[in-house]
């Protein structure tokens, strides 16, 4: 006997800002959540994934109509007030399994902060999960912490619940905290594979935008082989340097060819690593007559060496690349490790001119001895390459990385904050907001939204599934962007910060 019907949660609130990819232009599905639910599915009788981003009913009736023997909550992106409420209201009669990203990375907080939890699943959880369903209790099993007390096991192996125990004030039963088991640490399961990548679909409840659209996210790959000094999305869950692997591309079209979606947004760190896998993905979507905008983060190494392999990538459907261009500084570049030359960058987009694929050029500012007139140059630059948006972001340097040694043994430079962002004497961290807006401001001159609006609409795959449905979203899109209140307000305050300023007219 071992658990049958476990319940998994993703615990964030439709609010929270960090949920919200572009400004609210989309939503992601909880990817890793709905791998480790493809990973378990076959091993239960019946499971159910509830995202509270979008959950319409309050999750105490979707549990009492479910009644789950498990309840698995995936901390990717850390605790607040909405998660810790939600674990702490949770049956406590049900396992109480924690895992993912945040709680594989703060284990001991984890332990501290959630005395409802009975197992704390570190790792990968489609790699550890099934596991324990096939056990029955974590005793022995990699992969787990637990407490050594009876939720801890499935229903069959419970010793009676402490009903002598007296109720707390909240009058819902015993307090955990008093009853706080024995802690045991089995080992580190260290375990990655890619065998769960491809989402089973049919346990999917909900719908995820993208820019008004219906929109779905893939992961075709894992980890990268560049090693950018400030990197950390290259790591696995525990921290570590992940090697790269990839999906067959057979594998990947067969779960494009099952998604009902208009956009497809591929989560890899480095989709194109493998450029002939790319080319074998674009042969068969082509082929196949498969249907979708797919947008994705690519680097420049792929772009500029094949301008074959970037008009294949717009027939395939490929619509909006995000490149990681950082940087036009040559020393800089070199500085970061970025693995690429600014005579590379200017290749690949004069083959992507070439092209009606949509560019978001992510730069980063406040580099040691970067001038604010230099930072600025990022918009001139942006805008001859024709890079159609801009992202231009503070760069940060993560502790014991040897991007902040170097930083740091620059003069006058510092790292500040909890996102560690590099500011120095003369660049104050307000300094490089308003910058921001500045480089905003410069290439919205010399590169008007109108531009990317007539490419995307004349982009092959716009045509074939329908021109006036991409117009009316675009424009739908820009319209739930400008009413929105937040979004105004940050627009007016970071207008007034800029103009405010008497030295801009000089500085631009
Ligand atoms: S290419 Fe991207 S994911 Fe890879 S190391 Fe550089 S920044 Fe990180």
């Amino acid at each position: 006997m071992t658990w049958k019907r476990p319940l998994l949660v993703y615990p964030y609130s439709p609010d929270k800002k960090s949920e919200q990819l572009y400004g609210g232009l989309a939503i992601i599905n909880p990817i890793g959540l709905e791998i480790v639910a493809t990973a378990l599915k076959p091993a239960v009788e019946d499971l159910r994934l509830v995202d509270m981003r979008l959950e319409k009913r309050p999750l105490e009736d979707l549990v009492r109509e479910f009644r789950p023997d498990m309840i698995a909550v995936s901390l990717m992106w850390g605790r607040d007030d909405y998660s810790d409420a939600l674990i702490h209201n949770l049956p406590r009669d049900t396992t109480l399994v924690v895992g993912g990203l945040y709680a594989t990375r703060h284990a001991d907080e984890m332990v501290e902060a959630l005395p409802e939890m009975d197992i704390l699943a570190i790792g990968y959880g489609d790699e550890t999960l099934p596991r324990l369903i096939e056990h029955g209790s974590p005793e022995g099993v990699a992969g787990f912490w637990y407490r050594d007390r009876a939720t801890a096991y499935p229903p069959d192996r419970r010793k009676p619940r402490a009903s002598k125990a007296r109720p707390d004030e909240t009058g819902r039963g015993t307090r955990l905290s008093e009853t706080a088991a024995h802690l045991i640490k089995n080992p580190l399961y260290p375990g990655r594979t890619i065998d769960h990548l491809h989402i089973d679909r049919s346990i999917r409840r909900y719908d995820y935008p993208w820019l008004t659209l219906k929109g779905d996210n893939v992961i075709t790959s894992v980890g990268c082989p560049m090693v950018c000094a400030f990197c950390k999305w290259r790591e696995n869950i525990f921290g570590e340097a992940q090697p790269w692997i990839g999906r067959e591309a057979e594998d990947v079209v067969a779960e494009l060819e099952e998604t009902d979606a208009d956009i497809v947004h591929i989560v890899d760190a480095n989709f194109a690593a493998d450029a002939e896998r790319v080319e074998r993905i674009c042969d068969l979507l082509i082929q196949r007559d498969v249907r979708h905008l797919y947008a994705c983060e690519i680097r420049v190494n792929p772009l500029y060496k094949n301008a074959r392999l970037v008009r294949k990538m717009e027939q395939a459907g490929f619509f909006m690349f995000m490149v990681g261009l950082e940087s036009y500084q040559p020393h800089l570049l070199k500085a970061m490790r970025k693995g690429y030359t600014v005579k590379m960058a200017r290749k690949a987009f004069e083959h992507l001119r070439e092209t009606k694929i949509l560019t978001l050029g992510n730069f980063l500012i406040g580099n040691p001895g970067e001038t604010e007139d230099q930072m600025l140059g990022i918009a001139d630059y942006a805008a001859e390459l024709g890079v159609d948006f801009i992202s231009p972001n503070k760069i940060y340097a993560y502790e014991d990385t040897d991007f902040e040694r170097w930083v740091l043994s620059q003069p006058g430079m510092k790292v500040a904050g909890r996102r560690r962002y590099v500011v120095s004497d003369s660049c104050s961290l307000e300094d490089l907001r308003r910058i921001q807006a500045g480089i905003m401001l410069r290439f919205l001159r010399k590169h008007p939204p109108t531009i990317p609006y007539r490419k995307a609409l004349a982009h092959p795959m716009v045509r074939k599934i329908g021109r006036e449905k991409v117009r009316r979203a675009m424009l739908r899109s820009l319209w739930n962007h400008v009413s929105d209140v937040t979004f105004r307000r940050r627009a007016v305050k970071k207008l007034v910060k800029y103009f405010r300023r008497p030295s801009r007219a000089a500085a631009v």
